[in-house]
This record gives C-alpha cells, sequence and structure tokens, in this order.
C-alpha cells in the first residue's frame, strides 16, 4: 500500500504544518480513495503568511527587473524538469489523463512564468506631455501583498497564471489553491525553494474556501484579490472585498455557445467541437456547452458527432489511450448526474451517454461519466442555461443569423464563444455582436498569452493575461513635472 502524503504550508520560505494541527483528506477521483492530507489552515495562518509577505515586500519590490526575471525563468525550467511527477501528481489530484497533463497543464505552468519573466523585461508606462507647460508620466509600482485563489479544473495551470504576474511586477503573494487539487501548489513550493525565491515572496496556505479564502479576502493589508472559480464564490468574494476597496480580478463561469454555419470546413469543425465538448472531461471554463447547428446540415452534424464520441474511451486517468478521465470529486460527479436528469425533466433527449461509468479494476469506485449529448431541449431552460462543467452537451438547430445570435447571448454568462464559419461577414458581424471576452473563429483554445483574458457578465471582471495582468498587478501613480 502507497503512504499517504503530507502536504504542507509555505509560509516565510518554509514547509510547514498548519498551527491547528488540523488537517483535511484528499481524494483520488479516479479511485474513489483518500491519499493525501492538507493543512485545515485557517485565519492564524494566514496571518502569519501576511506577516512574511510584508516583510518580504520591501526588498522584494526592490529588486531589478532582469534579477526578478532570472528567478522566474529559473522557477520555469524546474517545472519543466519535473513534467513526468508533476503530471501524474496533477492527474492523480484531478482525475484527468496523465497524457493530458503532460502536454497540456504542466507545460503551460511552466510557460506562464516563463512569459511574464520574460514580459516584465518589455512592460513600460505612459507619458504625457503637455506642450510647453509639463510632463506627465505614470509610475506602475506593485501593490504590495496580493491574493490569488485558483479552482480545481487546470490546478497550477491557473495558479501560476495568477502568481507569475504578481510576483514579476515585485509584489509578495498568498496563495490559495483549490483544497480539492492542492498536491501540485505543493510541489511548485518545494520548486520555489529550489529556485531560491527568497523566503515570504510566495506564500502558499492550504485549506478550505471558506477558511482560507475568506481569511485572505477580508485581510486588510491584502489589497488585492486574483480570483478563479465559480460565479458564486465570486460574488461572496466582491461582496466581502467591498468594504475594504480591494482592486478585484474575477474569471467566473461559462455557459459557452457555438455556431456552427454550413460553410465552414466540417472536417475541422467536428474534431474541434469534439475537443471543445469533452476535453478534460468538459471541465474547462472554456468548454463550448450549447452547440447551434444550421439546419441544412443538423442531421449530418448529430450523425458524425455521435459516431466520434461513441470511439472517445472514458477510463483509467493513467492510460495513454484514455480520452476522459475522472471527475473531480463525489460532489461534482452527483452535480452532473442530477443535470442529466434535469435535462430529461426538461424533455430532452439523450442522444448518447447519460450515465455513470464503471471502470473496471483499480478504479472500480472511481467517479466517472459518460460524454452526453442532449437534444430536443428549449433555449430558455436550465440546462442551457447554467453551466454544468462537466461531459454534458446540448444540441440545438437554427435557420437564421439573428436567431442564433439572440441564443447564444441569451444566458447570463459571457466567457467565450466558439462560431465557424468560412463567410467574412458573418464573422465581423458576430465577433461584433456576440457578448463575451472571447470568441473564436473556426478554432478553439487557441492561445497567445499576450491577448486579454476573460469574460463579461456574471464570467468576470477584469481581464488576465498579457500586459493586462501586469497593469492589475501595479498600482499606476502620476506625476507631473511642470517645465
Ligand atoms: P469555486 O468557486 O468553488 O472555488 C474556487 C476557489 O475559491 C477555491 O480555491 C475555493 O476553495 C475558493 N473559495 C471557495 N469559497 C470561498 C470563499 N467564500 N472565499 C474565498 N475563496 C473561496 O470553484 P471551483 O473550484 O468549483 O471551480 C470551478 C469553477 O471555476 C467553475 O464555475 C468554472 O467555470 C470556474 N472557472 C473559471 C475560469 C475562468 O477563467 N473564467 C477558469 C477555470 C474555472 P475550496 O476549493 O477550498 O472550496
Amino acid at each position: 500500500m502507497e503512504e499517504e502524503i503530507f502536504i504542507k504550508n509555505y509560509i516565510n520560505g518554509e514547509l510547514v504544518k498548519p498551527q491547528s494541527n488540523m488537517f483535511l483528506d484528499v481524494y483520488e477521483p479516479a479511485i474513489g480513495k483518500i491519499y493525501a492530507k492538507i493543512p485545515r489552515s485557517d485565519k492564524s495562518d494566514v496571518d502569519k503568511a501576511v506577516s512574511a509577505a510584508i516583510e518580504a515586500y520591501p526588498s522584494w519590490s526592490a529588486t531589478s527587473v532582469t534579477y526578478r526575471s532570472e528567478i522566474l525563468l529559473t522557477i520555469s525550467r524546474l517545472i519543466e524538469d519535473r513534467l513526468e511527477l508533476l503530471a501524474k501528481a496533477e492527474s492523480r489530484d484531478n482525475g484527468k489523463p496523465v497524457w493530458l497533463a503532460k502536454s497540456v497543464d504542466i507545460p503551460r505552468a511552466a510557460s506562464n512564468f516563463r512569459f511574464f519573466a520574460t514580459s516584465i523585461l518589455h512592460f513600460s508606462s505612459e507619458s504625457h506631455e503637455m506642450t510647453g507647460e509639463a510632463l506627465n508620466y505614470t509610475l506602475r509600482q506593485p501593490i504590495g501583498v496580493v491574493g490569488a485563489i485558483s479552482p480545481w479544473n487546470l490546478p497550477l495551470y491557473l495558479f501560476t497564471w495568477k502568481i507569475a504576474p504578481a510576483l514579476a511586477v515585485g509584489n509578495t503573494v498568498i496563495a490559495k489553491p483549490s483544497e480539492i487539487t492542492p498536491y501540485t501548489a505543493y510541489l511548485l513550493s518545494e520548486i520555489c525553494i529550489e529556485a531560491g525565491l527568497p523566503k515570504g515572496v510566495l506564500n502558499i496556505v492550504h485549506g478550505l474556501g471558506t477558511e482560507v479564502g475568506e481569511a485572505i479576502t477580508l485581510h486588510r493589508e491584502i489589497k488585492a484579490i486574483s480570483f478563479t472559480g465559480g460565479t458564486k464564490t465570486g460574488e461572496i468574494i466582491a461582496r466581502n472585498a467591498a468594504p475594504l476597496f480591494k482592486k478585484l480580478s474575477l474569471e467566473m463561469g461559462g455557459k459557452n455557445p457555438v455556431i456552427i454555419f454550413d460553410d465552414c470546413n466540417f472536417d475541422e469543425m467536428i474534431e474541434t467541437t469534439v475537443r471543445s465538448s469533452f476535453s478534460n472531461q468538459g471541465e474547462i471554463c472554456l468548454c463550448g456547452s450549447r452547440i447551434y447547428i444550421h439546419n441544412t446540415i443538423y442531421e449530418k452534424f448529430k450523425k458524425q458527432f455521435i459516431e466520434k464520441i461513441s470511439k472517445l474511451v472514458v477510463g483509467d486517468p493513467i492510460d495513454d489511450n484514455t480520452n476522459l478521465g475522472a471527475i473531480v470529486s463525489r460532489e461534482h460527479y452527483d452535480k452532473i448526474l442530477s443535470y442529466i436528469d434535469l435535462a430529461k425533466k426538461e424533455g430532452g433527449t439523450i442522444l448518447y451517454g447519460g450515465n455513470s461509468i464503471n471502470v473496471s479494476g483499480r478504479c472500480n469506485d472511481g467517479w466517472f461519466i459518460q460524454p452526453t449529448v442532449i437534444e430536443g431541449l428549449d433555449n430558455s431552460c436550465r440546462t442551457n442555461q447554467e453551466e454544468i462543467f462537466g461531459p454534458v452537451v446540448t444540441i440545438t438547430p437554427f435557420e437564421y443569423d439573428d436567431q442564433v445570435l439572440q441564443m447564444a447571448n441569451s444566458t447570463g454568462y459571457g466567457l467565450a464563444s466558439i462560431l465557424w464559419t468560412n463567410n467574412l461577414q458573418r464573422t465581423t458581424y458576430f465577433s461584433q455582436k456576440l457578448n463575451s471576452g472571447i470568441v473564436w473563429v473556426n478554432c478553439w483554445m487557441l492561445r497567445d498569452l499576450r491577448t486579454p483574458f476573460g469574460g463579461m457578465k456574471n464570467s468576470g471582471v477584469g481581464r488576465e493575461g498579457g500586459f493586462e495582468a501586469l497593469r492589475f498587478f501595479t498600482e499606476p501613480k502620476n506625476i507631473c513635472i511642470k517645465y
């Protein structure tokens, strides 16, 4: 029997137990069993982390950009060196296939550090001259101690997406990974120690959202919070942070439309739509979950889509031929299945899937769900309006451009839209009219880290990525010098 893993907090450069000495269980979703313990930290641990971050701030913020860049590059290299270990850890924690963690999650975590290590070298601020009178220039100074709170679906990928820009501009950081998937954040603390990151610059505090997350949100010395997670949690954070006037970046849920016209490249669209529906078990905020298909190709789409899906393998995440691994937790598994029941009650027809799956052998007690396709639902029903965040999509035919535009924009969310057409006018029209922060045309998840990333409506406030992130993590100050 494998030994249980004991995860520790990373505070003031050291790996430490929580002050309470209390721990929480961490499950391996593919086998449905506990495999690790994490600190059940509380406000006292957050206070300790904040004290360390306050002490580290003056010297860290005074370092040169080249120095900070070098340290972040070292962290990036160490992540790459440990690709295998980190990918296995991510898969074990989250249930995603190892090959996926190895080709997407972990390389992206390394890229996040590399990207912000180099972008800080090119970051600049503005100057505005008042001819003959004065010169204004804008200083962009680090904010101080900042907080980062991240979710379980892309654990190290999203955790580092916040930490790297915050550190690059000279802040010190208190970060909390999801309590459901804490393992790679712990391995990152070991990497930071090895990379020589000065003590107190990054502090990782494990525990519950309602305890550690709230303590971070409510702490007066933490001046900004970057959060990714559910819209309801974002609401709580916004409410808690408002009286303290904290800077907030909120990346939240999505219910992304896929709009397919009959003039698209059909084969490429089908391949990509399978990915945009079921990658990472559908547990990506950017997955397309409402698929609208032009009525002239609806039947052809349906047939070929289902043919492709029926070949997807739901299985042990450590197998190379597994397409969909386990659902992250028992609670989330129950939630997804309850949405499939709801879809049936709302009059939907399950065209494919709709059930949990028993994966025999070591995964006998794991949490697996078939890729599921539903048709025949009204656009306004809950299944089509609420985020399910699992391997479940609905398909709906449409006839007219403005009809599908209205359906696509009809939810409270506005994260991403995916458009399939080769018509230039349609492309520009829909790109302007779709209410989402990201529009992918004839592609999905094609990411340039320099671009603004985030959503509108209930999907987000603010943008991450590129200089947007560096601007978020700095305070602009205007200096006006009279000639
Ligand atoms: P949650 O909102 O449940 O949790 C996100 C993080 O917030 C976790 O670390 C959680 O801790 C913490 N948290 C929970 N309650 C509080 C609180 N009261 N105060 C402060 N922090 C708190 O999201 P999930 O982890 O379930 O992630 C899935 C959600 O994330 C989906 O809605 C998805 O769409 C969204 N998401 C959005 C992305 C985007 O870029 N827009 C990208 C990826 C996911 P704990 O886990 O311990 O409860």
